[in-house]
């Protein structure tokens, strides 16, 4: 199952998206099932889990975390994350650099924008964006590269709603190609998740975050 998923959905992408398989709350063994089937990036939403199953799988798999961090954990995946997609605030991003730097690594990050109308999503807004990265305190960040955007659409059937927010970050990211210095560079924006991945690639996205699709639906308890 898991692996023909992971083929029907790999096959409908366009070459320039990239598939992360977002596997929280899923046994090892499943990870193991799409990493057999060739997949090798990985999302998870909590540090502690994220951990455990790197501890346990295959060194050649690249660890996206892709949920809300709390600053005081991010000791904990500094050695090996590949990619952090929810950075919200800057001082989560100070943190970021600082444990970056204690592992003598260089960690790329995307910046989590609030897109929904609804106002329930962690996120920066438009301005917020603009004033973080203009800030001298950025740039004296070395151990962390912004490359790219992250959002996450309303959740609801309007599928005009969901367009009009990923073309909103869609704007937002192309607006700020220019603004390219050493630790910041637009080449990745990452919308969509298996309800919404079509319409985030008709609206631009060059990766997608999709769980469910894959893996079947999540049990939490
Ligand atoms: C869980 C999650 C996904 C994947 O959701 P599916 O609907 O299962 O594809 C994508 N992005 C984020 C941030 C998530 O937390």
């Amino acid at each position: 199952m898991i692996k023909e998923n992971l083929h029907n959905i790999q096959t409908s992408l366009p070459e320039n998206v990239t598939l992360v398989a977002v596997s929280k709350t899923k046994p090892v063994s499943d990870l193991q099932e799409a990493y057999d089937a060739g997949q090798r990036i990985f999302g998870e939403n909590k540090i502690q889990e994220m951990t455990e199953k790197w501890e346990q799988l295959p060194k050649d798999i690249q660890w996206h975390m892709i949920g809300h961090v709390q600053r005081n954990k991010v000791k904990y995946m500094a050695p090996y994350v590949s990619l952090i997609h929810g950075v919200d605030t800057f001082k989560l991003l100070k943190e970021v650099d600082k444990q970056a730097v204690k592992n003598e690594r260089i960690i790329e990050c995307l910046l989590q924008v609030h897109i929904a109308e609804e106002d329930t999503k962690f996120g920066f807004d438009a301005a917020e964006l603009q004033e973080t990265i203009a800030l001298e305190d950025f740039s004296a960040l070395k151990n962390v590269k912004v490359v790219g955007l992250m959002g996450m659409a309303t959740f609801t059937e309007d599928t005009t709603q969901v367009a009009r927010e990923f073309q909103s970050l869609k704007s937002l990211f192309d607006s700020l190609k220019t603004a390219t210095s050493d630790n910041l560079e637009m080449k990745i924006l990452s919308m969509g998740m298996s309800g919404d991945y079509k319409i985030a690639i008709e609206n631009g996205s060059t990766m997608v975050r999709i769980g469910s699709s894959i893996f079947g639906a999540r049990n939490y308890q």
